[in-house]
């Protein structure tokens, strides 16, 4: 039987998904395949599409390979554009030729929709949709100061945080009232805004732009309705997208009033040997705009192809979750309530930022949707409970409330029933994930390549894996330690590739020895053993986006979203000018102060923009920061010791002095305390430390691994009477073992505890070097003491750096204004919820 001719137009995510379905079925074998794509590039992940600014090539987000195409016989014919369909003859011609099909798939996506404002066409207006659109943008940005994105849905607000990175003052202009309007409500919307402009976007909504003309101070000027006007140098249209649908359309196919091609559950058009896919295809009159309900009809499609006459496209979950410029963002299915009868329960906690709103059905049983701004922690459980109709508990509320507040996630992996959909780009099942559990697979990576899932958005991930682990652990299968899906590794693992390799960015690490593009987990684990490893400054450009808040601004975020200070002070001692110049500064921004229980004075309330300057004049007081932001050395806490004590047997200060500047700086898998007490009273409580030294008539007593915090745990008694170079060589031996070998998030006491052999293995590799890698371990730590930077002066003095501690880009005097503050005990502090401010 001869072959009949299978055309696919479009070679985007969806067309090509849809071939990798149908070549896994038999019926390829019946089909001589033709794929035409008017980009010149093959297939790439559109939705990671932003990575492109941050380094990441065409390779890297390519969906496959030319040799794949080839291996499968497909015939793809690159930079070629379908200009015309001829049903009657079923023909189709490109500049090139003319070719004969028997089947046709149009998976012609969509296009950038830009409003028809005067003006739209200059040469500085752009769109976001292709890797060539983001070409022209870097282009359009050399000597350009300011960048505006039109339109602040998802594309927008993604747009947006690519024009900051790109080094632009960054604007977004939306027309609705409130942002993302799709998918929040207006408190939700409210909040996400603020969050957005604490991170140097500026946002302006409910403008409509009017025309676009020449500027003044700027390339160009967008006039607005209400006779304002904003000056950029470029603009970037992300108001949304029509289906790609010209061709369709010329060739008399079934259209949407509001365009799109009409297709059936088959995923058939108005003729029968034409099919849509994608963006491009109107189903039950929606266009759906991601890429999972595309990848779904992909699936129908190659069912349908091979003959399987069940196969049926029934619509498709919109729920999505993003972090939006760092800002976690969730919306699930009817998020605005529009289902009749739907009752709200709403928790707003404006202090930490956090919004979530659940959308109850009205027999208080089934969750319809859910909003969810500034922590997504709750979402995947939310979306079960929505995607699965999993009977709600008596109080839904706790679904949404924090845990402190008798709420808390109520729905393990366990709970979840074998039709739950984990990921739903390639709709997989928890069912599907035992069923590849049960037939082999024993390690999440096998998992994924089996099933596919999480390979599509991403958003499943963390759901995936504790699917996966809580599966494998029922069967008894030890649990991977990989750090995460990203690289095939344990933490120490990481560590001596980055190490043996002198690799010094995440992407050369995950290009050669991990794969996709990082998550939440693998990015701040991978800054902190390049921080170890070469020391470099944690807001250098390829390290910025791998931090985690507090490091990103080298200040803890507290709950008002203010940030607090905490400026070295070595061992507790201060001379009484830095004490005063402390209460200067601190009166000046009128901050809150307190004494810690490290030693060290915490100054709270500072705003984003008042950062740079606070610590400009504590510099030159003579202060450095103190790393309280970062998982590194913090404090070493002292007695007064044998200077002043009647007791003291060594001098305390001295020591602690000593180790806090040799350890300062050093980045770890925790966040590392130590103390020297000047006797046995131990005055400093240096035994609940990672580190505690405690004095003898013979020199030191060294404690390892204890802690404090929720979990406490005495130190445990490592060396005795050590001499100040033999105490400080076996700390730096210890505490380099540690940093290179425990997990990530590990402190010193749970590394003891996993390390086999426990402490009297320690003790042989570090106090009789059996592994003979001691030498190492000090000279490492040496190069560290070597490349210590003060890492707020290096941003203070460094403009580039410094600018991303403005609050509005246009306006960096302006503070933020949303805080409300009261006084209590002759200090400011924030307002607490239900509080008059
Ligand atoms: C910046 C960005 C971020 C995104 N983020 C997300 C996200 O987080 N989550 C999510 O679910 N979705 C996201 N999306 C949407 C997602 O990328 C789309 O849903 C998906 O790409 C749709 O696939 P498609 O194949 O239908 O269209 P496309 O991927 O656009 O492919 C269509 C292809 O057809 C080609 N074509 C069109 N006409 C012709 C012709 N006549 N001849 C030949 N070729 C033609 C086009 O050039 C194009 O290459 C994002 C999109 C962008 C742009
Ligand atoms: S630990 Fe000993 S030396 Fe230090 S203050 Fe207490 S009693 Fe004095
Ligand atoms: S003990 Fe807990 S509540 Fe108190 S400062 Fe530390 S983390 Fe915050």
């Amino acid at each position: 039987m001869s072959k009949k001719t299978l055309i696919v137009i479009g070679n985007g995510m969806v067309g090509h998904h849809f071939l990798e379905q149908l070549v896994a079925t038999p019926a390829a074998a019946d089909f001589d395949i033709k794929v035409f794509g008017e980009e010149k590039l093959l297939a790439y992940d559109r939705v990671h599409l932003s990575e492109y600014f941050g380094g990441s090539t065409h390779a890297d987000l390519a969906m496959g390979t030319a040799d794949w195409y080839a291996e499968n016989n497909i015939d793809l014919r690159l930079c070629e554009q379908v200009t015309g369909i001829d049903r009657d003859n079923q023909t189709i011609t490109t500049p090139v030729g003319e070719y004969s099909y028997d089947e046709l798939v149009l998976a012609t996506g969509s296009y950038p929709f830009v409003p028809p404002i005067k003006g739209n066409e200059h040469p500085h207006c752009l769109v976001y949709r292709t890797l060539e659109d983001l070409d022209s943008i870097r282009a359009s940005a050399d000597g350009a100061k300011t960048g505006v994105v039109v339109g602040g849905g998802l594309l927008g607000l993604e747009a947006a945080n690519a024009l900051k990175s790109l080094g632009l003052d960054a604007h977004v202009v939306e027309f609705a009232p409130r942002l993302m309007p799709v998918q929040l409500d207006s408190d939700g919307g409210a909040l996400l805004k603020h969050k957005i402009e604490e991170l140097g976007v500026q946002v302006h909504t409910e403008k409509a732009t009017t025309e676009i003309i020449e500027g003044e101070d700027a390339r160009l000027r967008m006039n607005f309705s209400d006779d304002s006007h904003l000056e950029t140098d470029l603009i970037v249209f992300s108001a949304g997208i029509r289906p790609q649908d010209a061709l369709a359309r010329a060739s008399d196919l079934a259209m949407g009033e509001r365009g799109g091609i009409v297709i059936n559950d088959q995923c058939t058009t108005s003729d029968p040997h034409i099919h849509a896919i994608g963006e491009c295809a109107l189903w039950s009159e929606k266009i759906f705009g991601l890429v999972a309900p595309g990848y779904t009809m992909a699936r129908t499609l190659a069912s349908v192809l091979s003959g399987d006459e069940e196969a049926a496209f029934t619509g498709a979950d919109m729920s999505t979750k993003l972090k939006l410029l760092g800002v976690d963002v969730g919306s699930i299915g009817d998020a605005h309530a529009q289902t009749p009868g739907s009752r709200n329960i709403r928790f707003n906690d404006e202090q930490a930022g956090h919004y979530r709103r659940m959308v109850i059905s009205e027999d208080g049983k089934t969750l319809l949707g859910a909003i969810l701004v500034g922590d997504n922690s709750h979402y995947d459980t939310l979306l079960q409970y929505a995607l699965n109709g999993i009977e709600l508990p008596e109080q839904p509320e706790t679904l949404i409330l924090p845990e402190s507040q008798g709420g808390a996630p109520t729905l393990g992996p366990d709970a979840l029933p074998e039709t739950a959909s984990i990921c739903s780009c390639h709709n997989v099942s928890k069912g599907d994930i035992c069923g590849v559990i049960d037939a082999g697979c024993s390690d999440l990576g096998s998992v994924k390549t089996e099933t596919k899932a999480s390979t599509g958005c991403g958003g499943c991930a963390a759901l995936l894996k504790n699917v996966v682990d809580s599966e494998l652990e029922k069967r008894g299968v030890e649990v991977s330690k990989d750090i995460c899906e990203h690289f095939p590794y344990s933490r120490q693992d990481l560590f001596n590739i980055v190490k043996v390799n002198g690799i010094r960015t995440f992407r050369t690490l995950i290009r050669e020895h991990g794969k996709g593009h990082g998550c939440d987990i693998c990015k701040p684990a991978v800054a902190s053993i390049l921080a170890t490893c070469w020391n470099e400054h944690i807001l250098a450009t390829d390290h910025v986006p791998l931090q985690d808040t507090n490091d990103t601004f080298m200040a803890n975020m507290q709950k008002n979203g203010t940030y607090s200070i905490v400026p070295r002070i070595p061992g507790g001692e201060i001379t009484p000018d830095k004490l005063i110049v402390l209460g200067e500064v601190a009166k000046e921004y009128n901050l809150y102060t307190k004494i810690t229980g490290g030693q060290r004075v915490d100054l709270f309330g500072a705003t984003l923009s008042e950062l740079p300057d606070i610590w400009e004049k504590l510099i030159a007081a003579g202060f450095e920061t103190g790393h309280a932001y970062g998982k590194s050395l913090r404090t070493v806490k002292s007695c007064v010791g044998n200077t002043w004590c009647r007791y003291g047997v060594q001098d305390s200060v001295g020591m602690a002095i000593t180790l806090e500047n040799r350890y300062k700086g050093l980045r770890a898998p925790h966040k590392v305390k130590m103390a020297v007490s000047g006797c046995t009273r131990e005055c400093a409580e240096a035994q609940s430390k990672d580190f505690g030294v405690i004095a003898t008539e013979n020199g030191w007593n060294l404690y390892v691994c204890g802690n404090g915090g929720m979990r406490p745990r005495h130190g445990d008694l490592f060396a005795t009477d050590l001499s100040d170079e033999e105490l400080i060589r076996t700390i730096d031996r210890v505490v380099m073992f540690y940093v290179r070998t425990a997990d990530r998030l590990q402190r010193t006491s749970v590394w003891m505890e996993n390390l086999e052999g426990g402490l009297d293995y320690l003790k042989q590799v570090v106090l009789e070097d059996s592994l003979g890698i001691c030498d190492e371990l000090e000279q490492h730590m040496a190069d560290l003491v070597g490349t210590y930077q003060c890492e707020w002066k290096t941003a203070v003095e460094d403009p580039e750096k410094r600018k991303r501690f403005r609050e509005f880009v246009n306006a960096p005097s302006k503070k933020d204004p949303v805080q409300q503050w009261t006084t209590e005990r002759d200090q400011r502090r924030p307002v607490v919820e239900g509080e008059p401010a």
